[in-house]
């Protein structure tokens, strides 16, 4: 600032920035430097706010989706204009498809020259190009608006449906000055910004009447029942009620996976058979095969209850036979109420139900004790999910295909948002993303669980964890390849096109910034490595050899790939 500014009492809008995002609590920042926001990033370090800076705009703004998801505060994240914006712009698609509070504010160019189309360094109408991306987009041109405008996006991203908001702040706007005074109070605190959506009582009585009179009734828990943060209340609406409960993956340790009522390994069964089902901040999208076809019971045989905070989701597949709209921690609250000493327990079901659970765990269980050499997915998994069983404050990241799959089904997780994946797109490269802000948003140790292929997407942020000595354990499942690493090209010398170097050394990677770096084998070895690296909280890869030949073509959706009907290679 120069000494006439000082003299005069005013400031800028880097300051404002800065002083609106503080104001409203908001004191971590994900993002990559550049112009125009570079001098942004060192004053908010100045202020004491804590800049995580990344290799890629992606992985900033995965931290920052998944750091909205974890706090249910906006996560914010940094970019550049023109290129740095659209590489920050995957993830705020990605926060707005999975429901997660994000702010994505981007640098850019000279507004005169971008609307003209002169040809400025970076030009990008980035406004136009947000909006069919996110929830809300904004422009801030003059600086007695930031107050305003930061309200605006964080109660955009946090209130009724949580999503992605873009904020464009355009280079001129940062050295605008104004009246220091007059610039405190352009400020807004945002008051209550995700406000309580009370249900309509007619539609608990409707939902509560179908809950009661159902005979084979089912709870399917969502990623929107673990955002909302209502733990106590929806355990003790699944005890009370004594009806099994289905986790989808990231709602998974809102009851402990080994609960006696957790469904989980009987999916195939309660699907089919459950005459009533009540979505609790679940969609009815292609995770759950749209609500209808073969996953489900006969057309017409099953009725749905949905809790959602946002109306439009009702019906959106099927038809909807109780739709609850409101925030689920007011909707379950108000159901519990509701269940008395004369509810019916649907206690022959629940039993059917955990006996079935009961013969796949057993069944299951040998092949997760295997301790073969070169390793199995089972062999691999089966020791990861005794660490977690041991440590079950560990977050878990997981991504890719078969990795994912399996991942899923056998590591068990027993606290709330502890598991953290792919979400609603099934997207690789949110691994080293999601690492950082789950270790920067709880402090807890994560441990990182992907594909070879998963890993490579975001694989250069291994320097970004290594370089703020986070507790990040990554195990990367080396298969020398994308599904398998066996394929060879039919049609010529190239590697084909699913392969990979064969043995690479991935943890060499974490050596070369300074963090452990480990080759495993076998299940003994790799447990010994995930407890040297739990010990020591330092970054850890462990570069674990999967036998090439174990996986399968896309995991468990390869019934998604188009055949060629004419010719199969
Ligand atoms: P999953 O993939 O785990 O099934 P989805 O992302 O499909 O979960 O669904 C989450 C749902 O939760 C969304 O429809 C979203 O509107 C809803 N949701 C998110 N937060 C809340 C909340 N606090 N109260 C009610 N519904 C919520
Ligand atoms: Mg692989």
């Amino acid at each position: 600032m120069s000494s006439e500014a000082q003299s005069q009492n005013l400031t800028d809008g880097f300051h404002l920035v800065i002083d609106a995002l503080k104001l409203n609590g908001i004191n971590t920042i994900y993002g990559v430097p550049g112009i125009p926001i570079t001098d942004l990033g060192r004053y908010m370090q100045a202020a004491g706010m804590r800049v995580l800076a990344f290799r890629h705009e992606q992985h900033a703004g995965y931290a920052a989706s998944i750091a909205g998801f974890l706090t249910q505060k906006p996560g914010v994240c940094l970019t550049v204009s023109a290129p740095g914006f659209l590489n920050g712009l995957t993830a705020l698609a990605h926060a707005t498809t999975n429901c997660f509070p994000m702010i994505l504010i981007s640098g850019s160019s000279e507004r005169e020259v971008v609307d003209l189309q002169q040809g400025d360094y970076e030009e990008m109408d980035q406004l136009a190009v947000a909006k069919s991306v996110c929830k809300a987009a904004f422009r801030v041109l003059h600086a007695q608006d930031i107050g305003i405008a930061i309200a605006r996006a964080i109660r955009a991203a946090s209130s009724g449906r949580p999503g992605g908001v873009y904020l464009d702040l355009p280079a001129k706007l940062f050295s605008q000055v104004m009246d220091e005074a007059k610039g405190k109070a352009s400020l807004v605190k945002v008051l209550d910004p995700a406000p309580k959506q009370l249900p309509a009582p007619e539609s608990i009585d409707r939902a509560m009447a179908l809950l009661k009179g159902a005979k084979k009734p089912l709870i399917i828990l969502g990623k929107g029942a673990a955002y909302a943060q209502a733990d106590a209340d929806i355990r003790a609406l699944v005890e009370k009620s004594g009806i099994p409960y289905l986790p989808m993956s990231m709602a998974k340790g809102l009851l402990p996976d080994n609960h006696p009522l957790s469904a989980g390994a009987a999916r195939s069964l309660v699907l089919k058979d459950a005459d009533v089902v009540m979505l609790i901040g679940a969609r009815l999208n292609w995770l759950l095969s749209h609500g209808k076809g073969k996953t489900w019971g006969a057309a017409g045989t099953q009725k749905f209850i949905q809790v959602d905070i946002e109306p439009r989701e009702m019906d959106s597949n099927i038809e909807i036979a109780a739709p609850v709209v409101g925030d689920i921690g007011s909707v379950v609250a108000q159901m519990l109420s509701r269940i008395g000493s004369d509810w019916p327990k649907p206690t022959a079901w629940a039993q059917g139900v955990k006996s079935k659970v009961d013969d796949n765990v057993a069944k299951m269980a040998p092949r997760l004790k295997n301790n073969n050499n070169p390793m199995d997915y089972h062999g691999a998994l089966g020791a990861l999910k005794e660490i977690i069983k041991d440590k079950p404050e560990t977050i878990l990241v997981n991504e890719g295909a078969n990795t994912l799959d399996f991942a899923r089904s056998i590591i068990d997780i027993y606290q709330p948002r502890k598991r953290i994946d792919v979400g609603t797109w099934g997207i690789m490269g949110i691994g080293m993303g999601y690492s950082v802000a789950a270790a920067v948003e709880t402090g807890q140790q994560v441990l990182t669980v992907c594909g070879d292929s998963a890993f490579g997407f975001s694989g250069m942020e291994i320097e970004t964890v290594c370089r703020y000595k986070l507790p990040v354990c990554i195990v990367v499942f080396n298969n020398n390849g994308i599904y398998r690493g066996t394929d060879t090209n039919p049609g010529g010398t190239d590697p084909a096109w699913t392969t990979f170097v064969k043995d690479s050394h991935y943890d060499m990677m974490a050596t070369a910034f300074g963090g452990v770096g480990v080759r495993v084998t076998s299940p003994d070895e790799l447990t010994r490595a995930v407890k040297a690296a739990f010990a020591s909280r330092q970054p850890t890869l462990i570069n674990a050899i999967i036998d090439e030949k174990a996986g399968t073509e896309s995991g468990r959706i390869g019934n998604l790939n188009p055949q060629s009907v004419v010719k199969k290679a």
